[in-house]
């Protein structure tokens, strides 16, 4: 390491920490003395940091897992999750996910490096399950002539196919607030909606803590989510309530530490590219 005069070093010190504003209340620093034992070095860590490699503009850092780059959909599946109708069908799918049932390759369209939703195929889940994580997720709705509210590009990001960060166009595009896009449906509107207009891609960064239970199945900490949408800050360490529900109020039902990621099929011409996900 290059060597910096003690003086040299005492002056910027000196400077940085404003001591000239404060010498009438503090001595000054005797920073030779403290050079002799260099107690700066009791509150320093030196412990070796993974290094991740970023990607450029959005996409997959070296650590992520890779859930669609445009190529294909080999990382997903047909599910039966991500309907959130009402509590009791919630409670019938994870009896079913339980049964290990599956129902066969996700049949979405790929196009031009996109996938598109509303082919009434249902939705689609990742083959790999996750817990705790962090998920980056583009999407994009068309400019459809005609449409309002809720069937304006609707679709949905179910973490552990259970709790759903809406896709919607939200964008001068009335409905209720905690049906809007960025909202965790029917529990936790959008601080702010930073929607883009139709017919721009957008962006969903979620930092996501699943839900933890005990031996007996009850509660011992809720899930929890913090999102970005177009880099905006929409979720802030939200605690969510239970799986998403479109009706009836919700609540917390014991399931797997880690389970897929689901895409909502709402018959409505969404579209997705670059998805990752890194486990925490
Ligand atoms: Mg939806």
């Amino acid at each position: 390491m290059k060597t910096i005069p003690l003086k040299l070093l005492a002056a910027s010190l000196s400077f940085a920490f404003g001591t000239h504003v404060f010498s009438d209340e503090l001595p000054p620093l005797d920073w030779e003395e403290l050079g002799e034992t260099s107690p700066w070095q009791y509150t320093e860590l030196h412990r070796d940091v993974t290094v991740v490699t970023p990607g450029q503009n959005g996409s997959a850092p070296s650590d992520a897992v890779v859930l669609f780059d445009g190529s294909d959909l080999s990382q997903w599946e047909k599910t039966p999750f991500g309907e959130g109708v009402r509590m009791d069908r919630t409670e019938h799918f994870l009896k079913r996910y339980d049964s290990a049932e599956k129902l066969g390759p996700a049949a979405w369209k790929v196009e031009d490096g996109e996938i598109i939703a509303g082919q009434k195929q249902g939705a689609i889940a990742s083959k790999q399950a996750f817990g705790d994580m962090q998920l980056h997720i583009e999407w994009y709705v068309p400019v459809l002539e005609g449409k309002e509210g809720q069937e304006y590009g609707n679709s949905g990001i179910f973490l552990m196919g259970l709790y759903e960060l809406q896709v919607l166009n939200s964008y001068q595009n009335e409905t209720y607030s905690n049906g809007q896009a960025g909202a965790f449906y029917k529990q936790s509107e959008p601080l702010v909606n930073a929607s883009r207009a139709p017919g721009q891609w957008q962006s969903y960064d979620i930092i996501f803590t699943a839900p933890r239970f005990n031996e007996k199945g009850t509660l011992s900490t809720p899930a929890k989510a913090t999102v970005l949408h177009n880099g905006v800050l929409i979720q802030w360490d939200t605690e969510l309530q239970g799986p998403t529900s479109f009706i009836g109020e919700p609540y917390y039902v014991p399931h797997p530490e880690k389970l897929p990621i689901v895409l909502q099929d709402h018959d409505n011409p969404v579209r997705y590219r670059n998805i990752w996900v890194r486990e925490l």
